[in-house]
C-alpha cells in the first residue's frame, strides 16, 4: 500500500518552507482560470521517458485530472487541474515537474500580491466592500443576504474600516439612508434581497431618479407568497425597470470583482446611476469557493475617492434635492436618466478594461462558452451557467454542437451584441429563473427583442426553471439541449424540473 509523503518529506523534496493550507495560494506569480472556476498558478508537465506507469499520480490527484489510457498515463486534463502539485510530489521517479503558467502560451500574469482563500459569495462581497471602505453602509440583514452586512459589521467593530454603519429598522430606511448619504456626497452601500428589496421599492426608484451611484449587492431570493427563502430572480427582475444597472454573477469570484466594476461604472460622471450586483441566494451566497482576493492597497487605489459634481454638503455650490417636477421638467429628467443608461452600456467595457489590468479577468456583456460553430445555445445567467457549462463539456465530447451565452449585464441590455453573438445559431433556448406573470419571462423577452433585427432568426424556446430554489439538474439541461438540437421549439414556455 502506498503512503502519502509526510509534511517533512514534502518540505524537503519540494523545497517548500511551509505546506500551504488547502485551497490557499499565498504567493501566486501567474495563473490561468480553468473550467472549475479555480485559478492554476502552476502546470504539471509529465516526462514520458521517465514515467514508469505506476499510476500514483492518477490515484493521488484530488481533481481526477490525470487519466490512464491503455495502461499509459494520458494528458493532464488542464480544464480540471488546479496545479496543486501533489502528482509531482508522489511521483516516485520525478517524472512530473511543475511550471509557472506564464511559461505557456495563454498564461496570464497575476499581480504579485493576491491570495486565494475559501469564501462564500457573501463574504467575498463583504471583502470587496472592506477594500472599498465606503463612508456609509446602511444595514438591514435579510436571508440569504445577511452574511454580507454581518461580516461588514465585524469589519466596522474591529476597526478594519472607517465606515459609518447605520443600523436601520427596515430596508425602506436602509435605502433612504443611502440616498441621503449619497446626496450629501458620501459613498454609500447596502445589500438586500427578496422582501427587503420589495420593501425598499419606493426609494429604489428615488435612488436612480436622484442619480445616486449606490452599489447594492443582491443575494437573489424568491418573493412571497408562498414564503420561500431560496433562490430565484423574481426580486431583482421585478426591479429591472427602476433605473438601476444590474450585473449578474455566476461565482463568488465574479461577485467580488463585480463590486469594483459596479463602483467604477456607477460613479462615472456620464453615468451616475445605482448598480445591483446579483448573486444566487444560498447557491453562490453561501457555498464556499476559492476566491482570489487582490491586494488591499491596489483595490483601494482602484476604488479611489468619490468625486461628486454636486452635493448637499458643498455650501459653495448649493443645490436643491427632491424638488417636485410636474409637466414642466419631469419628462426631461427621465430622458436624462435613460441617456445615463445608454452611457452605462457604452462605458461598461471601459470600466471592465480598467479592472482587468488588476485582475486579469475580462468583463464582457456576456461570456460565450462553446459558442464557436454551435447549433444549439442556451442563454442564461448566474449559477445556472455553471451547470450548463458542465453539460456543454460533456455533450461537446460526444460531438454535439452546443454552447452557452452567459449574460452578465442585464440592465442596460446589450441588444446588438446579443444579436451578433446568436446570429449564426440554429436554435436558442433561454432559461429564466423568474416569471413575468402574464408576459414572456424577462430574459427571454430581451433575447427575443435582440433577434428581431436579424434577417435569419434562430428558432427560440423559453424555459422557466428553478423557482424557489429548485435545483436545475444536469439532466434538465441535457433535456433542453436535446430539444434544441432536435429543433423542437414552440411558442409556449417549458418548465424543466416542474412536477
Ligand atoms: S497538479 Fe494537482 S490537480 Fe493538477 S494533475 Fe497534479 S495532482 Fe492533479
Ligand atoms: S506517478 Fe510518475 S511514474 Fe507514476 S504514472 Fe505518474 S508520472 Fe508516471
Amino acid at each position: 500500500m502506498t503512503e502519502f509523503p509526510s509534511k517533512e518529506q514534502l518540505k524537503k523534496e519540494c523545497g517548500w518552507k511551509e505546506i500551504p493550507k488547502a485551497g490557499v495560494i499565498t504567493r501566486a506569480a501567474s495563473a490561468l482560470e480553468n473550467k472549475t472556476g479555480s485559478w492554476r498558478a502552476f502546470r504539471p508537465v509529465v516526462d514520458e521517458k521517465k514515467c514508469i506507469d505506476c499510476a500514483f499520480c492518477v490515484a493521488f490527484c484530488p481533481d481526477n485530472a490525470i487519466h490512464f489510457e491503455n495502461g499509459k498515463i494520458g494528458k493532464v486534463d488542464l480544464d480540471y487541474c488546479k496545479g496543486c502539485g501533489i502528482c509531482s510530489q508522489v511521483c516516485p521517479v520525478k517524472a512530473i515537474t511543475m511550471h509557472e503558467e506564464s511559461e505557456f502560451k495563454g498564461g496570464v500574469m497575476m499581480p504579485e500580491k493576491s491570495k486565494t482563500v475559501p469564501l462564500t459569495g457573501n463574504y467575498a462581497i463583504a471583502e470587496a466592500m472592506r477594500q472599498i471602505n465606503p463612508h456609509v453602509v446602511a444595514a438591514y440583514p435579510i436571508t440569504p443576504q445577511s452574511g454580507i452586512v454581518e461580516k461588514y459589521a465585524s469589519f466596522v467593530a474591529n476597526g478594519k474600516v472607517e465606515t459609518e454603519m447605520v443600523k436601520v429598522e427596515s430596508e425602506h430606511s436602509a435605502m433612504s439612508a443611502c440616498v441621503g448619504a449619497s446626496m450629501a456626497g458620501a459613498r454609500a452601500m447596502t445589500a438586500t434581497c427578496s422582501a427587503g428589496l420589495a420593501l425598499m421599492w419606493e426609494i429604489v426608484g428615488v435612488a436612480s431618479g436622484l442619480r445616486c451611484p449606490i452599489v447594492m449587492p443582491v443575494a437573489n431570493r424568491a418573493l412571497s407568497a408562498p414564503l420561500n427563502i431560496h433562490c430565484d430572480h423574481s426580486d431583482s427582475m421585478g426591479a429591472r425597470d427602476l433605473g438601476w444597472v444590474q450585473i449578474y454573477n455566476e461565482t463568488a469570484q465574479e461577485a467580488y470583482e463585480a463590486v469594483f466594476l459596479a463602483l467604477r461604472l456607477a460613479e462615472h460622471k456620464e453615468v451616475q446611476l445605482p448598480v445591483m450586483v446579483c448573486e444566487d441566494g444560498f447557491i453562490t451566497s453561501h457555498c464556499v469557493q476559492n476566491v482570489r482576493i487582490f491586494d488591499d492597497a491596489v483595490m483601494r487605489k482602484f476604488a479611489g475617492e468619490r468625486k461628486p459634481e454636486f452635493m448637499l454638503l458643498d455650501k459653495k455650490k448649493p443645490i436643491t434635492v427632491g424638488a417636485i417636477e410636474l409637466q414642466n421638467y419631469y419628462f426631461e429628467t427621465k430622458r436624462q436618466q435613460e441617456e445615463a443608461m445608454e452611457n452605462a452600456l457604452r462605458l461598461y467595457p471601459q470600466a471592465g478594461r480598467e479592472l482587468s489590468k488588476i485582475t486579469g479577468s475580462s468583463y464582457p456583456y456576456f461570456e460565450e462558452y462553446g459558442m464557436d460553430d454551435a447549433d444549439a445555445v442556451i442563454v442564461t445567467m448566474s449559477s445556472a451557467a455553471g451547470t450548463t457549462k458542465a453539460v456543454v463539456d460533456r455533450l461537446r465530447k460526444k460531438g454535439k454542437k452546443v454552447g452557452l451565452l452567459k449574460l452578465r449585464l442585464f440592465r442596460p441590455f446589450p441588444y446588438r451584441a446579443v444579436a451578433d453573438a446568436l446570429k449564426g445559431v440554429k436554435t436558442v433556448g433561454v432559461l429564466d429563473r423568474s416569471f413575468s406573470f402574464g408576459a414572456h419571462a424577462p430574459l427571454f423577452s430581451e433575447v427575443r427583442n435582440s433577434l428581431y433585427e436579424l434577417s435569419r432568426r434562430p428558432g427560440l424556446q423559453s424555459y422557466v426553471f428553478g423557482l424557489g430554489g429548485r435545483d436545475l439538474l444536469e439532466s434538465d439541461v441535457e433535456g433542453v439541449f436535446g430539444e434544441l438540437l432536435g429543433g423542437r421549439t414552440s411558442t409556449e414556455a417549458r418548465y424543466p424540473g416542474l412536477r
